[in-house]
């Protein structure tokens, strides 16, 4: 028996209708940018295994300093308790993030980072005794599948079997291109009409939604109006974050620094699931206080294991590296190259790129649905041809390994336009 059959007898696999969908690929190892199969054959990880791994799989200066920390102090609890990885990744991250963030709390993963922000905001203001209980989300948002990120999530997809059962979340536009002014007048009006604590959001780019972009200085625009409201703001980096957009945040794109921010996804270079919250000294007062009911009484029983700190730690010695700098611009350039050969494409609606991101929608005569029949076509054309795409509807985008060579990205790129072809 295959592991692919082998794994149907147990295994219940995210996202996925078991009843319809083919089998799972059953991958034995990765290297770089590259993963094969059981059957031996070779892929190429154009979605970095869901944006989680910039610096190639199998990375041995990652695995080294996870191995030196694992015989070291694998781990300990971090309540009344401490440890120097932990306390050095918190001082790297001081000098990378933006200025106003002083304090910094462990969970997870991308889900558990937002649940912690969301939670932070709504106590800031129970804190307060201010009643400020609405949190302003984006339409098409994404921010996980816990309760409080699926409650802020806009992709109906994903939330409709709990709809009625959230936290009060009300939405506006993203202020994609022609969109800005609703979008400000959206949030003008959320605002005088609820007691809103915070809005959370997906900084330049909302990658779940299809990699759908909006301007620095749109979001600029709304994070002033948040401001002069006291609405906290919460930036959703779990995508964006170390390097994704060209800069090691999205949020570096911008002139307002957010009072929040999540970071998940490619913290550990794709190898131990871990997550960060992070938030202004402003905040963190709100819960220092003689009282313990103002404290916050949340906590995982891994949090700040000292091995995700090491793999978080050698990542961001990877991300500061010249050569990884150089990669960002490379992987960019390529994109930018590859945008203007195809953007005239009679198939192609329109393209977007920044950073190491790359979108292109197909023409499609109805909108085509998250999970329908041409995503499932060109999802199979791609796996079939050897590169690991998922596209979103009909929303097509590439988002590799920083490591990718030239050749892998011209190849991912000659797919894609074959794809072309075949709707
Ligand atoms: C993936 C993602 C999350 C959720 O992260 P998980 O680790 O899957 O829980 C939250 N926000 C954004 C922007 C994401 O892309």
């Amino acid at each position: 028996m295959t592991l692919s059959e082998r794994d149907q007898h147990h295994l219940w696999h995210p996202y996925t209708q078991h009843k319809t969908a083919a089998l799972p690929i059953a991958i034995t190892k990765g290297e770089g940018a590259l993963l094969w199969d059981e059957n031996n054959k070779e892929y190429i990880d154009a979605i970095a295994s869901w944006w989680v791994n910039p610096y190639g799989h199998s990375n041995r200066f990652i695995a080294d300093a996870i191995y030196k920390q694992l015989t070291t102090l694998e781990h300990v609890l971090f309540g009344g308790f401490t440890h120097e990885p932990a306390i050095v990744l918190s001082e790297k991250l001081m000098q990378i993030l933006p200025a106003n963030q002083q304090k910094v709390f462990f969970s997870d993963n991308g889900s558990t980072a937002v649940e912690v922000a969301i939670k932070v905001a709504l106590q800031f203001f129970f804190n307060k005794a201010e009643k400020r209980t609405t949190i302003i989300a984006f339409e098409n948002a994404f921010h996980g599948d816990t309760f409080a990120a699926m409650a802020a999530s806009g992709i109906s997809f994903y939330t409709q079997a709990f709809k009625g059962m959230f936290i009060d979340v009300v939405r506006i536009p993203a202020p994609t291109k022609g969109k800005e002014q609703e979008s400000y007048d959206a949030l003008q009006m959320q605002i005088q009409n609820n007691p809103c604590a915070a809005f959370i959001f997906e900084p330049l780019v909302q990658g779940a939604a299809g990699m759908v972009m909006h301007e620095p200085e749109a979001l600029d625009q709304l994070l002033e109006i948040c401001k002069q409201n006291q609405v906290l703001t919460i930036a959703d980096e779990v995508m964006t974050g170390f390097g994704k957009t060209g800069k090691n945040f999205a949020m570096d794109h911008l002139h307002q620094m957010p009072d929040i921010m999540c970071m998940s996804k490619a913290l550990t270079g794709g190898t131990i699931p871990m997550a960060i919250t992070t938030f202004t000294q402003v905040i963190f007062d709100a819960f220092y206080d003689q009282d313990i009911n103002k404290a916050l009484f949340h906590g995982h029983t891994f949090t700040a294991n000292p091995t995700g700190c090491a793999a978080a730690l050698a990542s961001l010695e990877l991300l500061q590296s010249p050569e990884m700098q150089a990669n960002l611009v490379r992987v960019h350039q390529n994109h930018l190259d590859f945008q203007s050969k195809i953007k005239q494409h009679p198939k192609v609606h329109t393209t977007r790129v920044l950073g190491t991101i790359f979108a292109l929608e197909i023409k499609t005569q109805a909108t085509a649905s998250y999970y329908g029949s041409l995503r499932n076509k060109l999802y199979d054309f791609f796996i079939q041809n050897g590169v690991v795409l998922r596209p979103v509807g009909n929303i097509v985008y590439i988002l590799p390994p920083y490591i990718i060579t030239d050749a892998q990205l011209q190849k991912i790129y000659q797919v894609v336009q074959d794809a072309l072809e075949i709707v």
